[in-house]
């Protein structure tokens, strides 16, 4: 068998370790999972009422074109519905612009550390990958605009930055949109939009029309709680969006799904709930980190990036045992540190004892 070079030097997607896992490992009876920045609160309780009801009919195929979503979610965000493209996640919208745009001899430029998965498909495609390194958690945008050459195709800007939580601020962003060529796509990843303080939102959805050159990504995954259904969208000038559609699979999310998102939408007050929960616990949990002389990135989404002075493997096992699974920042570009998502507020105060043991111990 001869696949494309490149996949004998990757590796798959390594995922957070699962809840049994860790059971069966250490002989627990309740783990707190805050790895992988899902919502502690759940997700819509609209939804949860109406699930009972929601459609049987499994063996028809699904509506390939969304309807009934994409004409609620273009009226929310008030744009075109042929502005829309829907996605199995932004994961896959990702997979997607790489499908799309990349092949060998052309370049994307990205902040390291990102995501991970706009260089791994990337390399998939064969192009070239250009990193440019956060300044204390932000994306260098001076440095990732002079980073960009002919042979540029895609430049990924993700915001707020996981695994660091910073916010592009508006100002930068649209200077940097301003000066971008336009023939060069750029991404911008909002996968913890609804986590950003209202004055700081950069509007970029509102703004789409200056910028055809602009695809915004967001998902289902994380404030709406629904990361186990798989759904995310991309919003994006008319041409663009068709240019994804080609590449998209006929039928790549599901009619549950579907459905179980255009009612998650409509409830605003989940997502203000969430929004405001998350705030105050994690503000409250930054206190803590300050009495104990721990620092951690600015962050405008539902998890910490903390500076440790050990290593993030060290105190990820540690809080392992202790029953709490959280991210070590060595594989995610961020040595010495450990992400956690902001959990719901019993399992962070007892997270802060189990950390304050550690670090005075
Ligand atoms: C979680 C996440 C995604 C992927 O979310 P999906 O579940 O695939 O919608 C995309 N981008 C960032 C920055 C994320 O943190």
């Amino acid at each position: 068998m001869k696949g494309k070079r490149i996949l004998s030097e990757m590796t798959p997607y390594k995922q957070g370790m699962q809840i049994e896992e860790v059971k069966k490992e250490y002989g627990l009876k309740r783990i707190v999972k805050l790895a992988s920045n899902e919502n502690p609160f759940g997700y819509s309780r609209k939804l949860q009422e109406q699930l009972p009801n929601m459609l049987h009919d499994f063996e028809i195929y699904p509506d390939g074109h969304t309807a009934e979503l994409r004409t609620a979610l273009a009226e929310k965000l008030r744009v075109n519905e042929n502005q829309l493209v829907f996605g199995s996640g932004s994961d896959e919208l990702v997979q997607l612009t790489c499908r799309a745009f990349l092949y060998p001899g052309v370049n994307t430029v990205m902040a390291n550390p990102t995501f991970p998965q706009y260089k791994h498909n990337a390399k998939i495609e064969g192009a070239e990958i250009r990193e440019i390194p956060n300044h204390n958690g932000y994306h260098d945008l001076e440095a990732i605009f002079n980073a960009i050459d002919e042979n540029t195709r895609v430049v990924w800007l993700c915001s707020p930055n996981n695994p660091t939580g910073c916010l592009i601020p508006r100002s930068d962003f649209y200077s940097f949109m301003d000066k971008c060529p336009k023939d060069v796509l750029v991404v911008l990843d909002e996968a913890y939009y609804e986590y950003i303080e209202p004055g700081l939102d950069p509007d970029a959805i509102n703004n789409i029309s200056n910028y055809p050159n602009l695809l915004i990504l967001r998902t289902f995954s994380k404030a709406y709680g629904l990361a186990g259904l798989r759904i995310g969208y991309g919003v994006g000038s008319e041409r663009l969006i068709a240019k994804l559609n080609v590449v998209r699979g006929p039928f790549n999310t599901t009619s549950y799904t579907q459905k179980a998102a255009l009612i998650a939408l409509h409830d605003d007050l989940f997502i203000q709930e969430t929004y405001q929960q998350n705030k105050v616990i994690r503000e409250s949990f930054q206190r803590f980190l300050d009495n104990l002389g721990l620092s951690y990135y600015d962050s405008h989404t539902n998890f910490l990036c903390v500076k440790l002075p050990v290593s993030g493997n060290e105190m990820f096992g540690y809080l392992l045992k202790n029953g709490y699974i959280v991210r070590p920042g060595e594989g995610i570009g961020c040595p010495n540190s450990v992400r956690i998502t902001i959990g719901n507020k019993e399992d962070m105060i007892k997270l802060q004892s189990i950390i304050h043991e550690f670090i005075t111990s």
